[in-house]
Order: structure tokens, then sequence, then C-alpha cells
């Protein structure tokens, strides 16, 4: 395969992601460019950008020297790739027939930097809501409410201890996407326990299916149907072998756009 940016050999370099999972990228070492795979530029992760950056020759001021960039698979003339995950300032080249995507070593470094901000944001959004919700609450039930706090507070705690236990049962969870409607969610846990996961649009939608029905360490989960280009809060609750329940807080994660 060869650079479309500059035509120089690409080669292939082995990338690790944050759950432990591994693939591989074509890595021009000249200009330092990169061809993922369909996929493949959401699930680097930033330090291995930077990896990638030093393997580079001449990382700096490399001029593309090609006038038309030609996919390094099917030679289609690959197109300038905008979405709402990719601002116009950066600037990805995909292929319309194999959906691979190009990246300069500085689009790449600018598409991560945003990527990751953008979820940080999406997080936040999603921690503020139910505080406003609360905010909606009519005048009459403000009573009822000021009876309710002392049996609410316990309830938080409760939710909160439960939280830290899921949370130090349950190892990183992580979500490869398969398609735009598909991903699949693996994890491990400390412990053999029973899982499942709650996960919707919404935190008023969600739907509940079960992961792991017997007891194990390993869990992994297919969901299908999903929208494409949506974002999905879930959470997952993991049963242990005293029968207590333990729910994970809420996480999220986008579905691809195509
Ligand atoms: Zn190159
Ligand atoms: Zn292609």
């Amino acid at each position: 395969m060869f650079c479309p940016s500059c035509a120089y050999t690409l080669q292939k370099l082995e990338v690790h992601t944050d759950s432990g999972g591994k693939f591989e990228v074509d890595h021009c070492g000249r200009c330092g460019g990169t061809w993922f795979d369909p996929y493949e530029i959401n699930r680097i992760p930033y330090h291995e950008v930077i990896k990638l950056a030093k393997v580079t020759v001449l990382p700096h001021k490399q001029p593309l020297s090609l006038r038309y960039h030609l996919c390094p698979r099917c030679h289609k003339l690959l197109e300038n790739f905008h979405s709402e995950s990719v601002p116009a300032n950066i600037q990805l080249l995909r292929c319309s027939k194999c959906h691979g995507i190009w990246a300069s070593q500085k689009a790449l470094e600018e598409f991560k930097t945003n990527q990751e901000t953008t979820i940080t944001e999406i997080k936040a959004e999603h921690r503020v809501f139910p505080a406003l919700s609360v905010v909606f609450v009519p005048a009459l039930f403000i009573a009822l409410l000021f009876f309710t706090t002392f049996i609410t507070v316990n309830n938080l705690n409760g939710a909160r201890e439960n939280r830290i236990q899921a949370a130090y049962l349950i190892g990183p969870v992580s979500v490869f996407t398969l398609s735009d409607t598909t991903v699949t969610i693996v994890f491990q846990t400390k412990a053999k326990v029973l899982s499942s996961i709650s996960y919707g649009p919404t935190i008023f939608e969600l739907s509940t299916q079960t992961i792991s029905g017997d007891p194990t360490q390993n869990h992994n989960i297919r969901l299908t149907n999903l929208k494409p280009n949506t974002l999905y809060i879930y959470r997952i609750s993991l049963t242990d072998n005293e029968a207590r329940k333990f729910t994970t807080e809420e996480q999220s994660f986008v579905t691809e756009k195509f």
C-alpha cells in the first residue's frame, strides 16, 4: 500500500487501545500520515497518536507532494470528510468505497484532541440534566419533598455505596463499534457475577438485556438495531453470589454516522 500524500510505502504498525485491544494501522514513515480502516480512527487512543508521530522519519514541514490523493486500498480519489464529529477545520480524507480514512499527522492530532473534548462535554451535559429537572418541580410538591428529604438522602447514600461497590467489582468497559447500528460491550469483573445492561437514548428510555446469565468474570454483549449517530446512555448491573445487585454510574457511547 502506498501513501496517498507522498507515495512512500505504508508500514503496518500495531496500535493498542486503552481496554487492552489492538489493531493495525498503515502508517507513512515519511510524511507521518496514517490510514485507518472504518471505525479504527475512533478507537486509537491519544497516546498511540503520539507514538505514531515518533515513528515518522521527517515529522515536520514535509509538504504534500502528490496532487491527487488516492485510496491506498481501492485507488479511488479520496474525498474531504466532514461530519458532526469532524469540524470543518480538521482535514480528513475518506474513501467513498471502502470508508477508510486518511489523516495527516496534524489532522489526526487535531481530530483526537477534538474528540476527547467532545466526549468530556457530552458527559458534563448529562450530569447537569437531572439537576435541571428539579427546577421544574411544581411548588405544591415542595412540602411533600421536604418530608421525603430524609428518606431520599438515605437512599442516595445507599445508591452511592452501591455505585462504589459496582466500580470496585468491574474493570474498564470497552465499547467496540461494529457498524453504525451495532456495538459490542466487553468487560471483566473481579469476581464471578451475573450481569445485565440498561441502555437507551435518554435516561427515561432505558431497556434492559441480560449480558451473563451464569456467573462469570468475562462479560460481553452485542447491542444491535441502534440508531446511527446517536448518543446512548448505559449502566451495567452486577449480581453477586449473595444475590446483592450493584449498578454502575451512567456512561455513554455515540454510534457511528454512515
Ligand atoms: Zn506519506
Ligand atoms: Zn478505498
